[in-house]
């Protein structure tokens, strides 16, 4: 996949998309793998910024597979792992390492982020990784309040019954 292609997914060129895709091409490359296909990979990202469309093109990561994890941690860090092993790796953007001269000129940061050397901007740790639930198919329960189906995980236990999240937040406002 060309460069050229994960900014059309994007829809536009910029610094968060470079580190998206560096992040993801150090992860895949420690791991030894190319685009999940025969080697089925979990994503796991702690921010949902632009880089995580570059991850999805470069990975196969993504929500609808449920192999795309989000933790709201508001950190540039996507740990990647393989399924059949459990082994992953964690990778964190430095921008810090981004030198001076960069950093004001957007573009300038942008090729930096993209062709500058990997040990500046990103550090990356090995780890094992407990299996998560993956996108299989659950029942689905009616909301004893609007009645939409919804999947049972999702439920809140109530003493108007099993309620859906939005109900739940309705009787709590
Ligand atoms: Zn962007
Ligand atoms: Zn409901």
């Amino acid at each position: 996949m060309d460069y050229s292609d994960i900014v059309a997914f994007h829809g536009h060129q910029c610094p968060g998309l470079a580190i998206g895709y560096r992040l993801a091409s150090a992860a895949m490359a420690a791991l030894n793998v190319t685009r999940a296909g025969d080697e089925e990979l979990v994503a796991i990202v702690e921010n949902d910024a632009c880089g995580v469309d570059a991850l999805q093109c470069l990975t196969g990561c993504t929500f609808g597979k449920g192999n795309l994890i989000f933790r709201d941690y508001g950190k540039q860090v996507y740990t990647v792992y393989s399924r059949k092993t459990g082994t992953g790796v964690r990778v964190v953007y430095h921008d810090d390492g981004v030198p001076p001269e960069c950093r004001d000129d957007r573009q300038k940061r942008e090729e930096f982020i993209r062709n500058g050397p990997q040990d500046a901007i990103i550090s990356l740790s090995f780890v094992e990784i407990d299996e998560p639930e993956t996108a299989r198919k659950r029942k689905s329960v009616n909301c004893a309040i609007c009645g939409e189906p919804v999947m049972e995980t999702r439920l809140r236990d109530t003493d108007a019954g099993l309620i859906c999240i939005p109900c739940a937040e309705q009787i709590r406002a």
